[in-house]
């Protein structure tokens, strides 16, 4: 009797290490999945993400994200527009560039050429999303200097040893 009992926990414990082993990895395929939009998407907020190959984050992340940040500042605007672009193909960009927050256009410019990752493709978002909330909102100033202590919201790509964290 003891021995069946001894024999199921064992079971339990066996089954329970590979259903989390398989979670781990569903997660891990998840976190350096890329998606790629052939058609320009718009959400209700105002995000719109011009096509794009390869990225990291999702439409829907990208959008949550947005929130996040407008919640962080406390700042409300209609969304950016945002364009990952290969800033070598594009002459007038700085090929060492991330990204940049274009207020004219309302634009967000993400640096396809860089070697991106979910997490810094989260963290540049961020940054050029404050950038935008304080453009649209009266503070064009505070959007073009970093001096404004809502940039805590969105301080910008942290790199390890000139490499972007993973995932
Ligand atoms: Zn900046």
């Amino acid at each position: 009797m003891t021995d069946v009992i001894i024999i199921g926990a064992i079971a339990a414990v066996v089954v329970g290490y590979a259903l989390y082993l398989k979670k781990k990895k569903d997660k891990n395929k998840e976190d350096y999945e890329t998606h790629s939009n052939p058609e320009e998407l718009v959400h209700d907020s105002g995000i719109t993400l011009l096509p794009s190959k390869d990225i990291y984050l999702t439409f829907e992340r990208i959008v949550e994200i947005y929130k996040e940040v407008e919640l962080c500042t406390g700042l409300k605007a209609k969304g950016p527009t945002i364009e990952y672009v290969s800033y070598e193909k594009t002459l007038a960009l700085n090929p060492e560039g991330w990204a940049l927050y274009m207020s004219a256009g309302k634009r967000i410019l993400i640096n396809s050429d860089k070697d991106l990752s979910k997490t810094a493709e989260d963290q540049l978002l961020r940054h050029e999303m404050v950038h935008h909330l304080l453009s649209e909102n009266g503070m064009s100033d505070e959007s073009r200097g970093h001096a404004s202590t809502l940039f805590n919201c969105g301080p910008g790509i942290d790199l390890h040893n000139g490499k972007v964290i993973r995932p």
